[in-house]
């Protein structure tokens, strides 16, 4: 167990919004070699599993992890519906022999030391991508650039390392048509420019009466804002009520009350 083990790679993942299943024993699961080196992981590696819809999660997962002779495969498994599977934590066997052309500081053939390898549920000859996978391939790539310092120049296709080899991530989704492999620069793009869905802010603490929060709408409007503590109010005053909802979500439970009962709050 020598090395860096990236143990809340599970957090991580929980923290963009995704759906994580944890493989069992995930945190000490690593190739041979162990965890990563001082200054490791510096690469997100993108690869599909060239394997069918009826491999899709445990069956994958499976392989990856227990049932083929060089594993573990990769550290993440990503199905069809946009979940994320933890397989494990240290370095992983998911790259093999290549070369870095892009100056991302990997020497030849040692990428399975340097990158965070993610694995998608894919059969990578035209199977269609589902958006959920897509969106959560973004948000994924995103949330380990960002917590592990990785540049997003540093997200990388299996095929941009072993072109000789490999043709994934390929498929027909919002970075190719066909079966043809991604636009990385696309795709890294994307990345670059996902925007992580927004905290739901914690609702007021209760100390008192005065700090219940309740909700005000204008009558004329018909705008909503949220009011708390000492007649504060946030939220977004002039907007519509579903417009609020759907940005704010829904753990108000207070009935809206009107202009009138504020004022007669006495603010
Ligand atoms: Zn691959």
């Amino acid at each position: 167990m020598s090395g860096r083990y990236l143990t809340d790679l599970a957090s991580v993942c929980r923290g963009a919004g995704l759906d994580v299943v944890e493989v069992n024993g995930w945190q000490t699961r690593a190739r041979s070699s162990g965890g990563y080196g001082t200054g490791r992981p510096t690469t997100v590696m993108v690869h599909h599993t060239a394997s069918g819809a009826s491999a899709d999660g445990w069956g994958d997962v499976n392989y990856i992890c227990y049932g083929s002779p060089d594993k573990p495969l990769s550290n993440l498994y990503l199905d069809r519906q946009g979940s994320v599977w933890v397989c494990a934590a240290g370095c992983t066997n998911t790259n093999g022999k290549g070369s870095d052309t892009w100056g991302g500081g990997v020497p030849n053939d040692s990428m399975n030391s340097y990158a965070i390898g993610i694995e998608a549920g894919n059969n990578g000859v035209g199977e269609k991508w589902p958006w959920e996978q897509q969106i959560s391939y973004l948000a994924l790539c995103r949330a380990l650039c960002d917590h592990y310092g990785i540049s997003y120049n540093n997200v990388r296709g299996h095929f941009e390392w072993a072109p000789t080899r490999k043709v994934d991530p390929a498929g027909p989704s919002a970075w190719a048509a066909g079966s043809a492999s991604w636009n990385m620069n696309h795709f890294r793009s994307d990345v670059k420019d996902y925007l992580p869905p927004e905290p739901t802010p914690s609702p007021p603490t209760q100390e008192d009466d005065d700090m219940v929060p309740f909700l005000i709408r204008n009558n004329e409007t018909g705008g909503v804002a949220l009011v708390y503590g000492e007649g504060k109010v946030t939220g977004l005053d002039g907007d519509s009520l579903p417009a609020f909802i759907q940005r704010y979500g829904n753990f108000i439970d207070m009935p809206p009350v009107t202009y009138n009962d504020f004022a007669a709050k006495g603010g």
